[in-house]
C-alpha cells in the first residue's frame, strides 16, 4: 500500500515536471522566434533607411558635376523626390507602429469627402507609378455620399495600398481606384493586374512585420510574363506594416479592409468606411469612441 502511494506521488511528480518542462521548452522557443523576428526586422529598416539615402547622395553628385542635360537632371530630381517619401513613409509608419503599441495612436473623425481623399492620394502617388511605367487611374465615380473618417489616417492607408500596387506589379501595369456605396458603407477599392497573392499567405497577410513569399515558378506568373526580379520580395522595398496598420486604422476607424486576389492576375484591397449621417453622429461616436479622441463636426 505505502509502496504504491510511493508510486503513485513519484509518477505525479514527474508527470507535472514534464509538463513544466514542456511549457517552458515552448517559451523559450517562442522567445527566440520573436527575438529572431525583432532582429530581422531591425536590419530590414536598417536597409530600407539606407538604400534610398544612397540613391540620394548618388544622384546628388552627379548633378553637383554640373555636366548633366535637362532631361536628366529632371529625372534625377523626380528620383530623389520619390525616395524621399518613401523615407517619409517608412518613418510614419515606425511612428504609427510606436504609438499603437504605447496607446497613444489618436484618430479624429469627422465628415470626409472620398473623392477627394482619392484624387490627393492617386496625385500624390502618380510619379512613382510613371516610373514603373503603371498606368495609375481613377475609375469615374459620381454621388458617393461623405463617409465618416480620419482624412489624414485614410490618405496614408489608401496611398500605402497604391504603393504595393505599384511594387507588386510588374512594369507597365493598371492600377485603378475607385469607389460606390454598398447599403450603409462606402467600397473605396485599389485594383491591379499584378502577380497576385499566393493563398497560403492571405491568413498572415495582415500581421505585423508580415512580408509575403512570391511564387516566382507559379504556372500562371510565368504566363504574365513575371520575372524572379519582380516576383522576389528581398529585392521588394518593404517591412511589413502596410497592411497590419492599414487593418488597425481601418477598425479604429469604425471600416475595415479585405482582398481579393489571383495568382498572375491581380488583387483588389477593399475599404469600407461608414457613410456619413449627421443625426447618427452621437450613435456612432459612442460606436468608436474607444478608439477615436474626438469626433470633430459633430
Ligand atoms: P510590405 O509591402 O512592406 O512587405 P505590407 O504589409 O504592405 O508590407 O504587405 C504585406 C505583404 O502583402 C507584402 O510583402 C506582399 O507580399 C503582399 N502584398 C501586399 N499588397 C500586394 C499587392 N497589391 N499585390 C501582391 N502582393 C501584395
Amino acid at each position: 500500500m505505502l509502496y504504491s502511494l510511493i508510486g503513485m506521488i513519484v509518477v505525479c511528480g514527474s508527470t507535472a515536471a514534464l509538463f513544466w518542462t514542456t511549457r517552458l521548452e515552448r517559451k523559450a522557443r517562442r522567445l527566440d522566434e520573436l527575438d529572431q523576428l525583432k532582429s530581422e526586422f531591425v536590419s530590414r529598416v536598417s536597409h530600407e533607411l539606407r538604400t534610398p539615402l544612397t540613391t540620394i547622395k548618388a544622384l546628388t553628385r552627379l548633378l553637383r558635376r554640373g555636366d548633366v542635360s535637362a532631361e536628366k537632371q529632371r529625372e534625377y530630381l523626380e528620383t530623389i523626390s520619390i525616395e524621399c517619401d518613401r523615407q517619409i513613409d517608412l518613418i510614419l509608419n515606425l511612428l504609427d507602429l510606436s504609438r499603437i503599441e504605447g496607446g497613444v495612436f489618436r484618430i479624429d473623425l469627422e465628415r470626409v469627402e472620398v473623392g477627394e481623399v482619392i484624387t490627393s492620394c492617386v496625385t500624390a502617388e502618380m510619379a512613382a507609378a510613371g516610373k514603373r511605367k503603371h498606368k495609375l487611374e481613377i475609375k469615374p465615380f459620381a454621388g458617393i455620399p461623405p463617409i465618416y473618417s480620419d482624412p489624414k489616417h485614410l490618405r496614408r492607408v489608401i496611398s500605402n495600398l497604391i504603393e504595393n500596387s505599384i511594387k507588386y506589379t510588374p512594369d507597365g501595369g493598371l492600377i485603378l481606384v475607385s469607389a460606390n456605396t454598398e447599403a450603409n458603407n462606402v467600397a473605396i477599392r485599389v485594383t491591379d493586374n499584378g502577380r497576385g497573392i499566393p493563398k497560403e499567405d492571405l491568413p498572415s497577410l495582415f500581421d505585423k512585420f508580415y512580408r509575403g513569399r512570391p511564387s516566382p515558378h507559379s504556372a500562371a506568373a510565368a504566363t504574365a510574363g513575371m520575372n524572379e526580379e519582380i516576383l522576389g520580395d528581398a529585392d521588394v522595398s518593404g517591412v511589413g506594416l502596410g497592411l497590419y496598420l492599414a487593418r488597425d486604422v481601418m477598425k479604429r476607424m469604425g471600416g475595415r479592409i479585405s482582398v481579393e486576389t489571383k495568382i498572375g492576375e491581380g488583387s483588389t484591397f477593399t475599404l469600407h468606411l461608414p457613410i456619413w449621417k449627421a443625426d447618427e453622429c452621437a450613435k456612432q461616436s459612442t460606436e468608436v469612441k474607444e478608439n477615436a479622441k474626438t469626433i470633430a463636426g459633430c
